[in-house]
């Protein structure tokens, strides 16, 4: 979706504040200058001071993103003029909870004239940024790819690298090759033409340092099947994501969906603060696409409206045609919009990627297994969510046309003190070769550096202890930077000339 905050300060240390899941062994201030630099590699369009004032994120003295920020929807608008101010509680006798609609950092480049009330001149050293590409012109199929290139892409990094990188495509690594020492040498792939064929040849890269950049699952399931790292046991274990709960509402006036990002602000209120250590932490995206997410709409309205929906209610060509058609779809799909809730999930290590030999994909390799499920604690945020989204409908007026019900097409069902919830999965896999102080229980150092071999790196959300309610990239690219600072050190330290003179007399 290209949605980029930072992660919260406390984030980094649930286990010590709140008792849940794990802690990061570095803080939010060792990272906060790649922070700065990821935001500047992505082009990151947003205003620090809301996220300072709104979020409650610390940014140096002066910071400015990049980008101007993108210019919020005019859902984000209607929300914001109904909200700001509004105050409540997750619990009758809860603390009050004050709602504020904040703009989200988003890579995309904004256009000419931002609808911004507080106009700010460009951040100093702008002419010497990066090239982002186009601007955003609100497509809005950030998912799964902008058209005009606003977003930011890997295309763009690759488009910046040395003639000396040589991109091997059509290529699936198969296992890690190990020298023996500890050490690893390099890795095996498979070389693929036709991606519908199992035809493949194999082929090895030698290298002094292998780093494994192939996200959270992939990367454990390398690992597991070249059986390396195991000595703290945990590579593949603690796996997390972001669970997310939809609530979605019809407004009494148009709010203008399905125009420009997906979500442009969000509600940061309950990402932080005492209640973490009674349930799972979540930030609120307001959702812009309608209920696209929930029902699939506008498609599936269109076809509710024709009569082929596949309702078994309904006889099948009952439904409304022409100006009839268009009128429905004019008085109900512009007043659609939904609150999306993202939670924070804490690492367990009974939430695992497995390899099991009698799932083969066509090339022969050990598919991933899943083991997944969300704690208490994560189904505890999720009631007080409900509670929250409840409150903030009646405060807009706004009809609540959620529905939860076990089914086929809801995997993510379950029931809690007698309500039913139905969660969605993120796509921010992360912690299966989670980060640690101590190789005992940890499979990468700070570093992303594998405890047990010191020339293999595996990077990426994978080796997050703990994800906030943040959607993960951001953070990601700032690990691997900092990693990519470490690995040039060990590299340089490796190809260190070596003075070779003879020994004088009477020297040592
Ligand atoms: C629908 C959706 C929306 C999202 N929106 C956001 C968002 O708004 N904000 C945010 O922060 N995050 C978002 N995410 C998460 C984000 O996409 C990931 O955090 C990010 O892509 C991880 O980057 P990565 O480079 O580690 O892994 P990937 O982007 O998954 O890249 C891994 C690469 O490794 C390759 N690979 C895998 N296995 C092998 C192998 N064996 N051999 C060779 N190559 C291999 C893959 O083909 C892939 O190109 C979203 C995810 C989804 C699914
Ligand atoms: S709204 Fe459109 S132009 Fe803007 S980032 Fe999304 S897809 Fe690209």
């Amino acid at each position: 979706m290209g949605i980029v905050p930072r992660m919260h300060p406390e984030d980094f240390a649930v286990h010590r504040r709140y008792g849940y899941g794990r802690d990061w062994p570095l803080g939010y201030d060792d990272l906060e200058p790649h922070y700065r630099a990821a935001e500047r590699a992505l082009g990151v369009a947003g205003d620090a001071d809301e996220q300072r004032e709104g979020a409650g994120l610390p940014f140096p003295p002066g910071y400015a993103y990049p980008m101007r920020p993108i210019p919020r929807s005019y859902l984000d608008a209607v929300l914001a003029h109904r909200l700001d101010g509004a105050v409540v509680r997750e619990r009758p006798d809860g603390p009050d909870n004050v709602l504020r609609v904040v703009a989200t950092p988003t890579p995309a480049t904004p256009p000419p004239t931002p609808l911004r009330r507080r106009p700010r001149p460009p951040p100093a050293g702008a002419a010497g940024l990066p090239n982002y590409g186009e601007r955003c012109v609100g497509n809005a199929s950030c998912v799964p790819i902008c058209p005009v290139q606003a977003k930011y892409n890997p295309l763009k990094t690759q488009a910046t690298w040395s003639p000396r990188v040589t991109l091997v495509d059509r290529a699936v690594v198969s296992r890690v090759l190990t020298a023996g020492d500890g050490r690893v040498r390099g890795v095996e792939y498979q070389h693929y033409d036709d991606p519908a064929s199992p035809a493949h040849t194999t082929r090895t890269a030698e290298a002094d340092v292998v780093v494994l950049a192939a996200h959270a699952i992939e990367n454990a399931r390398l690992l597991l099947v070249s059986r390396l790292a195991e000595s703290s046991g945990q590579v593949g274990r603690n796996l997390m994501d972001h669970p997310m709960l939809l609530a979605w509402g019809l407004m009494d006036q148009p709010v203008g969906p399905f125009r420009g990002p997906g979500s442009t602000s969000g509600l940061e209120s309950f990402r932080t603060g005492p209640a973490r250590g009674d349930r799972a932490p979540f930030r609120i995206e307001i959702g812009n696409w309608g209920w696209s997410w929930p029902t699939g709409s506008p498609g599936s309205d269109v076809a509710r409206l024709l009569g082929i929906d596949g309702d078994p209610g309904r006889p099948r060509g009952r439904g409304v045609f022409g100006t009839r058609l268009r009128e429905s779809l004019g008085r109900d799909l512009g007043r659609q919009f939904t609150l999306q809730f993202a939670f924070e999930q804490g690492a367990e290590s009974r939430n695992r990627v497995t390899v099991d030999p009698s799932h083969r994909d066509r090339l022969g390799n050990m598919r991933p297994v899943l083991t997944y499920d969300l704690s208490e604690h994560v189904k505890r945020g999720m009631a007080a969510a409900r509670s929250v989204s409840g409150q903030i409908f009646r405060l807009l007026g706004a009809e609540d046309r959620t529905r939860y019900a076990p089914g086929p097409l809801a995997p993510g069902w379950f029931r809690h003190d007698g309500h039913d919830f139905v969660f969605n999965g993120a796509g921010h896999g992360g912690g299966t070769h989670i980060m640690g102080t101590s190789p005992r229980t940890s499979v990468v150092d700070q570093w992303q550096r594998c405890w047990d071999h010191p020339n293999l790196y595996a990077v990426g959300c994978g080796s997050m202890p703990s994800m906030g309610t943040s959607n993960p990239s951001l953070t990601m690219a700032a690990l691997a930077l900092r990693s990519g600072e470490r690995i040039h050190r060990d590299l340089r330290e490796l190809h260190r000339p070596a003075t070779v003179g003879r020994r004088r007399e009477g020297r040592p």
